[in-house]
């Protein structure tokens, strides 16, 4: 690596001058009249989208699992861009399973819109296998949820191996303020569909957009605060005097437990004014989506957690696109809203949590007496869960089982941060 380039005077306004990397390196083609490719990162066509959503559809029981591809648009290069709805096929023809067909919830999730973040498509990749798949967890979100996903942005780009712009030469994650039908079609039709869900009263529970970050390393969630922007900015209004719903930093908080390459120490909700005119924040200030966010994950890997030091392959980002999913449930099983129902079929979800919680947890580490005393107060609490999974398990038990999820994993803050 040498420093070659620096940013010169003029492009900085005369303020200290960046300096950049240059990497450079020499390629032998040991073959003539070979093709090669250099990729930047893992490559993750549009054909390779389009041919992975055919074998999802072929791959689901169409009498369980509704998985419908359309089109949302054409792209100014004459693409189709495709729109995926993932839900649960109604229980039976009765009025009451079509109303609660009808009356699900919305999630949106988004990626590639800036085409040289193939990780956003690994990531997806792993979102969707794992929305259509048999996993009980998989069942619950399809039976609570309906998804809108829209896996690539930015077909053109893709094909047309462009790192972060359109065809137009546009940014098109700056567009979303007053995108045009002609110009940024997939943007026009996006927000379409979002002011469409908005106005009739169907605002996603979350909104997430994923992207791919080359400075930073791990996962992790840019989200919309309008307190902790003003309290970043000094801002002269009182924010005490603001009361704001910070519901927006529950799911980050899941995430950060769930997922072995998420990290909350990197997540950020400031709404900068160069940010204005992305997704996240358009969804968040003009369709009042409060859990609305860009989900960033690094080029390179983890210098956290269980997967510290660990360059990420796309089984890594994969298993990331799952977890996101887990836990938009958790994200359900701890609002207010919560059907009884959930609740009690939470029993068995709890299990699926704590696999993945011990996995990421016991590795690598010396005991101290510090977790000796933690496993025994741990097997008290696995005395109550066990009773919780059984059959003769009370009601009001159970439904106390909510604030337990809750305590769990306040117990489980408190270790991490340590
Ligand atoms: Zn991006």
């Amino acid at each position: 690596m040498a420093n070659h380039y620096r940013q010169s005077a003029a492009i900085t306004g005369g303020a200290p001058r960046t300096c950049y990397y240059t990497l450079t390196f020499a390629v032998t083609f040991p073959h003539s009249e070979d093709v090669c490719y250099l990729a930047y990162h893992y490559p993750f066509t549009y054909t390779t989208l389009m041919t992975h959503l055919d074998i999802l559809e072929k791959s689901v029981n169409p009498k369980q699992v509704y998985f419908r591809q359309e089109v949302l648009c054409q792209t100014l290069g004459g693409n189709p861009c495709p729109l995926v709805t993932i839900t649960a096929m109604p229980e039976s023809d009765s009025a009451d399973h079509l109303e609660q067909f009808r009356q699900r919830p919305y999630q949106v999730i988004t990626a590639r819109v800036h085409p040289g973040e193939s990780n956003a498509s690994w990531v997806m990749k792993g979102a969707l296998e794992f929305l259509v798949s048999s996993d009980p967890v998989a069942r619950l979100l399809r039976e609570n949820f309906i998804f809108k996903i829209i896996p690539m942005l930015n077909p053109d780009g893709v094909i047309n191996g462009n790192h972060r712009c359109s065809l137009t030469g546009e940014d098109l994650n700056r567009q979303w303020l007053s995108p045009g039908a002609p110009l940024q079609p997939t943007i026009y039709h996006t927000k379409g569909l979002l002011s469409y869900l908005s106005s009739t009263g169907h605002s996603p529970v979350v909104f997430c957009d994923f992207h791919g970050h080359s400075q930073k390393k791990n996962v992790f969630l840019y989200g919309c605060s309008i307190k902790e922007t003003l309290w970043q900015a000094e801002s002269t209004v009182g924010t005490s005097t603001i009361l704001e719903d910070v519901s927006y930093r529950t799911l980050p908080k899941i995430l950060d437990k769930l997922a072995p390459a998420f990290t909350m120490s990197s997540c950020s909700f400031l709404v900068e004014k160069s940010r204005a005119s992305t997704a996240r924040v358009v969804v968040w200030r003009e369709m009042g989506v409060s859990r609305s966010y860009t989900m960033e994950s690094s080029y390179c890997g983890c210098n956290q957690g269980p997967y510290q030091g660990l360059q990420f392959g796309t089984h890594e980002l994969e298993e990331m696109g799952a977890m996101f999913c887990l836990g938009l449930l958790i994200l359900e099983l701890k609002s207010v809203t919560c059907s009884h129902q959930l609740l009690s079929r939470a029993a068995t979800l709890l299990n699926a949590e704590e696999e993945v919680l011990v996995a990421s947890l016991a590795q690598g580490l010396q005991f101290g007496t510090h977790e000796l005393e933690e496993m025994g107060a741990m097997f008290c609490l696995g005395l109550l869960i066990l009773e919780l999974k059984s059959v003769t398990c009370s009601h009001q038990l159970l439904s106390r089982a909510a604030t337990l999820l809750n305590a769990e994993e306040e117990v489980l803050d408190l270790h991490l941060q340590r």
